[in-house]
């Protein structure tokens, strides 16, 4: 491959100039994740991309018509593009040379994946319950379980019928035991709905990356709730949205009511 950089804000790691001549030639042999990142294996090194909110890579036909916010473009030998677009920039991608460690990305800060055996109750409650988090807040710290996001978040305490502002140290050992089965359930229920395939990925830019018609809670306020009927609510929470049913995820007693609840934009 042949790389371009049109913004270096996006290269994380080494220097753009570096970055443009160490990706010379490269060929990519495997792909992985961890986390929300990408990992784009190398025959030397590999390459790291962060999406942020709005960071998405394209792989693209030879002649395909440019895309605005295509900050970096890796040039493959059969003639396809793989574009990262990013128009709000928050996103990043780092070149971890062979034998370098990774100090950069951020990587090796991430908690547990999400189906790993030890991500069981007792390991929650452990990492979680002494917190003065909201349990909300506590699912999206990628430092915990990496990879649930805003969205799944939402999915994940419907399905456990928990409050997202329930305090964790109010969350009860039968709702720890509750969430840790439930949350590769989600994600693993997350990932076989975004299936699609490069082309219809393509068709969509990237940006068509959930459909509300298989969430049961995020982005439905004022929808029924699909076990009691009642409209669900959204409230902001870490400066986060978030969609939940008032009647089957109780607040906690202890919990008071928040200002937060009166005003909910964002
Ligand atoms: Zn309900």
């Amino acid at each position: 491959m042949s790389v371009s950089v049109d913004r270096e804000k996006i290269v994380g790691h080494p220097s753009v100039d570096e970055f443009v001549r160490k990706l010379e030639g490269r060929t990519v042999v495997s792909d992985g994740r961890r986390g929300k990142a990408l990992i784009i294996g190398l025959d030397r090194g590999r390459l790291i991309v962060r999406f942020g909110m709005t960071g998405q890579l394209i792989v693209v036909p030879a002649g395909y018509p440019p895309e605005k916010h295509t900050h970096v473009t890796l040039r493959l030998e059969d003639g396809r593009e793989v574009w990262y677009i990013d128009p709000r920039m928050f996103g990043k991608v780092w070149y971890i040379d062979e034998g370098e460690e990774d100090t950069y990305s951020g990587i090796g800060h991430l908690g547990i994946e999400p189906d790993d055996p030890a991500m069981d109750w007792r390991f929650l409650k452990k990492k979680l319950g002494g917190r003065s988090l909201t349990i909300k807040e506590a699912l999206l710290d990628q430092s915990v379980v990496a990879g649930i996001g805003n969205i799944w978040s939402d999915e994940i305490l419907f399905r456990c019928k928990v409050c997202p502002e329930t305090p964790c140290s109010s969350v009860t050992d039968a709702k720890w035991k509750l969430l840790a089965k439930t949350i590769p359930e989600v994600m693993e229920f997350g990932i076989e709905k975004n299936a699609i395939t490069p082309g219809e990925y393509l068709e969509g830019k990237g940006r068509k990356y959930y459909d509300i018609y298989y969430l049961e809670a995020y982005g439905h306020e004022g929808d029924p709730c699909t076990r009691c009927g009642r409209p669900m609510v959204r409230t902001v929470i870490g400066g986060r949205s978030s969609y939940w049913c008032p009647r089957c995820q109780r607040r906690p007693r202890s919990a008071t009511e928040p200002k937060r609840f009166l005003s909910d934009k964002g």
